[in-house]
């Protein structure tokens, strides 16, 4: 099911403008708008699941099953020297969109934006 007011659903309904890097018929990869490092990406399912908590074993399986070819993409294009995959689930842990997403984050250096 697919939520009216979701961003990242209206993303996957192609509603909203994303810049999509990858896409089957259960995962939408999308550039994340605030670009922590180059290359930025966020992975979902296209089906809405508010996070962690409510993503069902398929959902999971599914996301991370493109992980590998997604990340060998952006590893390529960007010439990252390594990768962040993470997820935040809660607003303590950072999660500020309801939508399920794996936060794919190519790294250059030490001193390239992130951690
Ligand atoms: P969270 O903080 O929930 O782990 O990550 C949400 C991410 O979604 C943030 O990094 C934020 O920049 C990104 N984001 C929020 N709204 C949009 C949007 O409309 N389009 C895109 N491409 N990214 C978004
Ligand atoms: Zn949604």
């Amino acid at each position: 099911m697919q939520k009216e007011s979701c961003i990242f659903c209206k993303i996957a309904r192609k509603e909203v403008p994303g810049h999509i890097v990858f896409e089957n018929e259960q995962v939408l990869a999308f550039l994340d708008l605030s670009q922590v490092t180059k290359g930025h990406t966020l992975v979902i399912p296209k089906q809405h699941a508010d996070n962690l908590y409510d993503l069902s074993p398929e959902q999971a399986q599914d996301v991370f099953a493109t992980i590998p070819q997604i990340s060998r993409a952006l590893q390529q294009e960007t010439e990252a020297a390594g990768m962040n995959l993470l997820s935040n689930t809660g607003k303590v842990a950072g999660q500020s969109v309801s939508h399920f997403h794996l936060h794919l984050i190519p790294r250059h250096d030490k001193q390239d934006g992130f951690g």
